[in-house]
């Protein structure tokens, strides 16, 4: 019997989805406008904020903020190898250097007991991740960022709607830990919007000058001329981006964030029929949650013996008809950063990378699917 293949993730988008086009299409309003402001003010109120601003995408968003925290030429910020290319790529947008610590394996974060041996009189900024969704240990961070003065850069990519405990309640990523959060609705995130991103802050300032940079610095948005009785002439008041996040991808949004509680609740069923599987099987070995985390479990890293050929199972997986990918990619040992040193040794990040894989996990795959997942796993181990 055919099977079809079992992808690695699968956006859940649907009727919703599609009938909330048709606003931003009638009404001719397709970028930057009333539906923008609306999913920056659902979003807010959703993890906890003050501020909300869209984006075009995450890597936007931790431009801008790097940039308005103060990250220029010649400065360093300490972040993770062990992260999608764009964390470290934003850094090189500001001119800026990134200096990679290693990761606590057990979470594949950022950690916090590395951080302050890699602070220079050059450290501008903390840029810690929350890989595949897991909180970063921020009850750590926080504290370190504020005694050394630093700002903390939070790239929640892939977190949005990840809980931590802070302060004995629970709270979303993206209410205000660190100084900015920044989120990405790419279509391998747990919400998408096709691209786009967003920023929270605590900081009004900080929020006004995302607003000026997404639009090239212009001084009045559409949204205010458009409504505005009286003539208004804009300036562009310095250099900005076209870093807008369209209509159309907003009202996706809006959708898509009505659905998030039912997405994670499945996510979170799924991660844990996975966990309590993987015990079975001999030298592979599920993802730990601490207990002051709630993962949305944005993806599903399964840690395997280094006498387990990694790519060999993989082949094996796909053979089955099964997609997996290998750990989270190390940025310095990517092409485009040949002539990065190292400043610190990074063995977790590497091992993560060679000896992890990413198993399937979305809404939609089946009980009977994903226990035909379990049963290569183990076949090919
Ligand atoms: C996906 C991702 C990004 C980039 O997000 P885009 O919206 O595609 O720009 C940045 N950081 C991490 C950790 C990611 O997983």
């Amino acid at each position: 019997m055919a099977r079809d293949r079992i992808p690695i993730a699968k956006p859940m988008l649907g009727a919703e989805e599609l009938a909330a086009l048709q606003g931003p299409i009638e009404s001719g309003w397709v970028t930057q406008g009333p539906e923008v402001a609306a999913f920056e003010k659902e979003f807010a109120a959703c993890v906890g904020t003050p501020h909300a601003c869209a984006v075009a995408n995450c890597t936007a968003a931790l431009h801008l903020a790097l940039l308005v925290v103060g990250v220029k030429p010649g400065d360093e910020v300490i972040t993770v190898s062990h992260s999608y290319i764009a964390t470290a790529n934003a850094i090189r947008y500001c001119g800026a250097t990134p200096v990679f610590v290693d990761i606590d394996p057990a979470t594949y974060n950022m950690d916090p007991a590395l951080v302050e041996a890699a602070i220079s009189d050059h450290t501008r900024a903390i840029l810690c991740v929350h890989q595949m969704g897991m909180p970063c240990d921020l009850n750590a961070l926080v504290p370190l960022a504020q005694r050394n003065h630093l700002p903390l850069i939070e790239d929640g990519a892939c977190a949005s709607g990840s809980e931590i405990q802070v302060d004995g309640t629970w709270d979303r990523i993206g209410k205000p830990h660190g100084d900015i959060c920044c989120f990405s609705f790419h279509p391998r995130k747990v919400i998408t919007t096709g691209d786009g991103g967003m920023l929270t802050t605590g900081n009004p300032a900080w929020d006004a000058r995302f607003r000026l940079l997404r639009q090239h610095g212009m001084s009045i948005p559409d949204t205010a001329r458009h409504g505005a009785r009286q003539v208004m002439v804009e300036a562009s008041t310095g250099l900005g981006y076209n870093y807008r996040m369209t209509d159309l991808q907003a009202a996706v949004g809006r959708a898509q964030l009505r659905r998030l509680p039912e997405i994670i609740a499945e996510r979170r069923r799924l991660a844990a029929r996975y966990h309590a599987a993987l015990e079975a099987i001999a030298g592979v070995y599920p993802p730990h949650e601490p207990d002051w985390a709630r993962s949305n479990w944005q993806s599903y890293a399964v840690r395997l013996d280094e006498g387990i050929d990694q790519r060999k199972l993989m082949q094996h997986m796909l053979d089955a008809g099964i997609a997996t990918k290998t750990g989270i990619m190390n940025a310095h040992r990517e092409p485009c950063m040949a002539d990065h040193k190292l400043r610190f040794p990074l063995p977790h990040s590497e091992a993560a990378q060679d000896h992890g894989i990413l198993l399937p996990l979305y809404p939609g795959l089946t009980d009977e699917q994903q226990d035909y997942v379990v049963k290569n796993l183990e076949n090919g181990s």
